[in-house]
């Protein structure tokens, strides 16, 4: 990775200007090796109030724009993002950890066809007929922008995550406070330099910073009418208390635990194939990383001991970044949190870890790990590890694979694998999870919702349905005379 330092971003985008942030250096690493990238100055309170206002006074007049100059607006966002989207992969990569051709094939495409996405869907939305429903009156319905957004990503995905959350926001006429993750902001800070170009000034804010510093500050402040979050399940519940001060609306996308259930017919060459891509990818720092998988009486040994030896090949850590298909995970603290799972599991007798079950010994990188017998009941079946670590358990019949699958706290992603349509478009209605795939996990596309239930929030990213989230429904009633 050649980025010289001295071209990295690193200045908070407030009300159309460029400053650097004004509070504590927080130092973001390179999860590969552990090193120090740069430091990355926090916003102050100050700053975080100068920019909610910045986004409150531009509310005024972007919030009354028409759809097609919107529109326009995203399309110029898409066009200059993917102008430049060697730079900004390569950014990522360094920030993240993640191979280049990760980033590069999957997430900037993405990325972008999220912009153009939301370029054309506000154009299209559609409502209930206006009509008289009271004799003599005309009743209509509008969808009007919310307001000021306070939109706090992730480190996961920290682009994609931006993208998800302001091209909805700010196509449906709201004004944003964007905060990346402390670990990760300098995708965002580049990004900031096309968004002063194309927007009107105060239209999306950036201030970086740490949670309970900057991210509390911005969710807590009464000129912000929205809280977007994508992260924790304790974030989350934190956000609701924030919210509750001026009652603001919330959009929350929490973790997840994605069960998979694999019954006896399934194709097992295609669920090893399939496992191996979405169980590992981001090295499981995914909140839809197929991680808990029940398998049928019949096809579980096969399972496990083709997984293990899949899970075995997955290249990474490797000098030539071009061959690695994970990268590590994003810091020293989340690497311990995955081992510290791992280990627990590894001291139950029923439990074998069949692979991997350590670091790599440089960097953050945590070997792909299988831990085959785990029961319902255990911690790593239980609980939300987002590393390199897949469960697998076998059921004995259809009711009891549901009833397992379902028995989570969390509600985002799920899959079912079976050479039997009809049995697979039976169990995914049985399923109490955002998104249930048949035969495939993971794929996402920017006409169909992303979002959980339970304690996975609720708030659809991507599709109609966000920006239907990201607008108030409105009643307006004409007295004829
Ligand atoms: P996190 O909750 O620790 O942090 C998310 C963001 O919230 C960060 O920007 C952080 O600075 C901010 N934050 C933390 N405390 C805050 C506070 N008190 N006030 C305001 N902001 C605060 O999550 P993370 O570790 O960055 O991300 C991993 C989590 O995100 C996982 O649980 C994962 O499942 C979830 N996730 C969910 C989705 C989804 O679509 N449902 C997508 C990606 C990640």
């Amino acid at each position: 990775m050649d980025i010289a330092t001295t071209h990295i971003d690193t200045d908070l985008l407030i009300g159309g200007a460029f400053e650097p942030g004004a509070g504590d250096a927080e130092t973001v690493l390179n999860p590969r090796t552990g090193a120090v990238i740069l430091d990355v100055a926090e916003a102050t309170t100050a700053q975080v109030d100068r920019a909610v206002a910045a986004a409150r006074k531009a509310f005024e007049t972007w919030g009354r724009t028409t759809p097609a100059e919107r529109s326009a607006v995203l399309h110029r966002i898409a066009d200059r993002i993917e102008a430049e989207a060697g730079a900004f992969a390569a950014l990522e990569a360094l920030n993240c950890g993640k191979p280049i051709n990760a980033v590069t094939n999957d997430e900037m495409p993405g990325i972008v066809d999220c912009f153009r996405f939301f370029a054309g869907a506000v154009r299209c939305q559609h409502g209930a007929v206006a009509g008289e429903y009271l004799a003599g009156h005309t009743s209509m319905i509008r969808r009007d922008p919310v307001g000021v957004v306070a939109s706090i990503a992730p480190w996961n995905y920290p682009l994609m995550m931006m993208a998800w959350k302001l091209a909805p926001a700010i196509g449906a006429g709201n004004t944003v406070v964007f905060k990346p993750s402390e670990m990760t902001p300098l995708t965002a800070l580049k990004l900031a330099r096309i968004l002063a170009d194309v927007l009107p000034e105060g239209v999306v804010n950036i201030v970086s910073g740490k949670g309970p510093t900057v991210g509390n500050h911005l969710v807590t402040h009464p000129a912000v009418d929205m809280i977007s979050l994508t992260g924790d399940v304790g974030t989350g519940k934190k956000m609701l208390q924030a919210a509750s001060g001026t009652v603001k609306r919330t959009h929350l996308e929490l973790g997840g635990k994605a069960p998979v259930i694999v019954f006896d017919d399934a194709d097992l060459a295609a669920v090893v194939e399939g496992l191996r891509a979405f169980s590992f990818y981001n090295a499981g720092q995914d909140c839809t990383a197929a991680c808990r998988v029940y398998a049928g009486p019949k096809i579980y040994d096969n399972l496990v001991a083709d997984l293990t030896a899949a899970a075995a090949s997955i290249a990474l850590g490797l000098e030539d970044d071009t061959a690695n298909e994970i990268g590590p995970l994003i810091s020293a603290r989340q690497m311990d949190r995955v081992a510290g799972f791992v280990d627990r599991a590894r001291g139950l007798n029923h439990v074998e870890v069949t692979t991997g079950g350590g670091p790599l010994g440089q960097g953050f990188y945590y070997r792909p790990t299988v831990v085959a017998g785990a029961r319902q009941e255990d911690e790593i079946v239980r609980r939300e590890v987002f590393g390199p670590v897949v469960t697998v358990t076998p059921f004995s019949d259809v009711d009891e694979a549901v009833h397992w699958a379902n028995d989570s706290d969390y509600g985002l992603a799920s899959s079912v694998w079976t050479r039997d349509l009809g049995r697979g478009m039976a169990t995914a209605a049985r399923l109490r999870y955002g998104a249930t795939w048949v035969n495939t996990h993971f794929m996402l596309v920017s006409e169909m919702p992303h979002g959980g239930l339970k304690q996975s929030g609720y708030g659809k990213d991507l599709s109609l349905y966000a920006l239907e989230d990201y607008t108030v429904v409105r009643h307006v009633m004409v007295k004829h005379a």
